[in-house]
């Protein structure tokens, strides 16, 4: 039977052609043992055929995190190099191989994000509504009221030296204090206004103010709320997920953004620096917010291969996905490895496509590495509008952030449809006969299976997912464990039928 897309556009086709041409050239099929007196055959065939790769998965994993490929940004030319460098390995392995493009929309940074706070002296001066002349007459009075706390708040920061600003206020550090966020969508831009401390959109507060808000007390869905008021800015506490995580999915991307709208700023900050916020709120201090973020067209790229085991039509019954992008690098270049996220599961799904070649597996397994994850999920999402195969039978696995050494549960993540669940079912009991505690979490709709699940596969995917390194500049993937990525490759090859 084909399954073939009869709707598949040139470049699909000549994976098909690709992969006829490397049925052709195949050796006969392999035969399977059969019976349960095959097991321990089968075994030994499995650890023969995996040895070393997940000590192979992590030294793959190390290169993508190494600094020539800085932090793999979808659309970026250290991302090009790293899906170049999957492309190559994929093919000298025999496998047949595309690039396939797609659009989306990449949230970039020009600059760092500035946020300064300003004691009430200066506080009317920056105050975006106020008219020029007023902020240089308000200044002398306010100053006399507030010099002396303003004084000896410095005195208490001066060990932690944050940078001076120009206005007389506290510049608070980039990723220290405070993070960006994009989630929302919104433009960005610079404010300055009066610091409130609120608790909800309906709490009062004046047109113009720059909102302090207690974590527990936020929610994005108010986000509307809190700028149709006439909040100009959102400082809000990180209860989870501290300033030194850098956010990328834009959520309801540039969409949020209101052509000819006021800028609107939100910020998320450390517990210490919301404090300080929250104090300077209580003292009528203000805020200058600055979030150069800009949303601009961009191109990813989809790695799609294909091991064409029977040499028939090609009809895949096993699709391996892992993301091999990452959120890139801060304005100052420094980038972020994600070493855990995801290098370690594209690297895997690699490794794991040689070894199956290798072996001359005896069925079409497909592989895809995806782009774009990091910005909702635009690589997965654009294959699973235009796949090069029938996606109905498949059951697809994503890999994503696998060989954490900290050895917390595995998460089997699915949207919960019964096929899906099946499939987490299934993956929950081999990862657990290979000596990895998993649990099937549903519905997750958030990672990369999605968009195939939506698309009618049973899809779901495995991840560790580790808090502590998350988007931080701490994801090396020194730290992963080749013992851990062994055991999933080996959950993974009885998954594929290999024996
Ligand atoms: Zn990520």
């Amino acid at each position: 039977m084909n399954r073939l897309r009869k709707s598949a556009d040139s470049a699909l086709c000549f994976l098909c052609a690709a992969l006829s041409l490397a049925a052709c050239a195949r050796s006969p099929r392999a035969s399977l043992p059969a019976g349960g007196a095959a097991d321990s055959l089968a075994a030994s065939r499995r650890g023969e055929a995996l040895a070393g790769a997940g000590a192979e998965a992590r030294s793959l994993a190390l290169e993508l995190a190494g600094e020539s490929y800085e932090g793999r940004l979808a659309g970026s030319a250290g991302g090009t190099r790293a899906g170049d460098l999957l492309a190559a390995r994929l093919r000298a392995a025999g496998l047949a191989v595309e690039a396939a493009e797609f659009p989306f929309e990449q949230a970039r940074f020009p600059a760092a994000p500035r946020l300064e706070l300003i004691p009430a002296a200066s506080a009317a001066a920056a105050t975006t509504a106020a008219p020029p002349a007023a902020a240089t007459t308000a200044a002398p009075p306010a100053a006399a009221s507030a010099g002396p706390a303003e004084r000896s708040t410095k005195a208490a920061q001066a060990a932690e030296a944050p940078p001076a600003s120009a206005g007389g206020g506290e510049a608070l550090v980039f990723r220290r204090d405070f993070r960006e966020t994009v989630r929302g969508g919104y433009p960005g831009g610079e404010v300055a206004g009066p610091l409130v401390l609120a608790g909800s959109p309906r709490d009062v507060f004046p047109a113009g103010a720059v909102l302090v808000l207690p974590g527990a007390a936020y929610a994005a869905s108010d986000d509307d709320l809190y700028r149709a008021r006439g909040a100009i800015g959102l400082l809000i506490e990180a209860l989870e997920n501290g300033p030194a995580v850098k956010p990328l999915s834009t959520a309801l991307g540039p969409r949020g953004a209101r052509p000819g709208g006021a800028a609107f700023v939100k910020f998320l900050l450390a517990p210490e620096a919301w404090k300080r916020a929250a104090a300077l709120a209580a003292d009528k201090g203000g805020a200058r917010l600055s979030n150069p973020v800009e949303f601009r067209a961009a191109k990813g790229r989809n790695i799609i291969a294909g091991w064409n085991g029977d040499g028939g039509a090609f009809d895949p019954a096993l699709v391996l996905v892992a993301h091999y992008d990452h959120v890139g690098a801060d304005p100052d270049g420094q980038r972020f490895p994600g070493g855990l996220d995801n290098a370690s599961g594209a690297a895997l799904a690699v490794v794991l496509a040689e070894r199956f070649a290798r072996a001359r597996h005896p069925r079409d397994l497909a592989f895809i590495l995806t782009d774009a994850e990091e910005t909702d999920l635009a690589g997965a999402s654009a294959a699973a509008a235009r796949p090069p195969f029938a996606l109905g039978d498949a059951r697809v696995v994503n890999l994503d952030m696998l060989g954490a050494p900290s050895r917390i549960d595995l998460s089997v993540y699915s949207n919960g449809d019964a096929r899906s669940l099946a499939l987490a079912k299934e993956l929950v009991q081999l990862l657990g006969a290979e000596g990895l505690g998993a649990r099937s979490e549903y519905p997750v709709p958030t990672v990369d299976h999605a968009p195939f699940a939506f698309a009618g596969a049973a899809a779901a995917t495995i991840c560790e997912f580790e808090r502590a390194v998350y988007h931080t500049k701490a994801d090396f993937a020194e730290r992963l464990d080749p013992a851990e990525l062994d055991a999933v490759a080996a959950a993974l090859w009885r998954l594929s039928g290999a024996r």
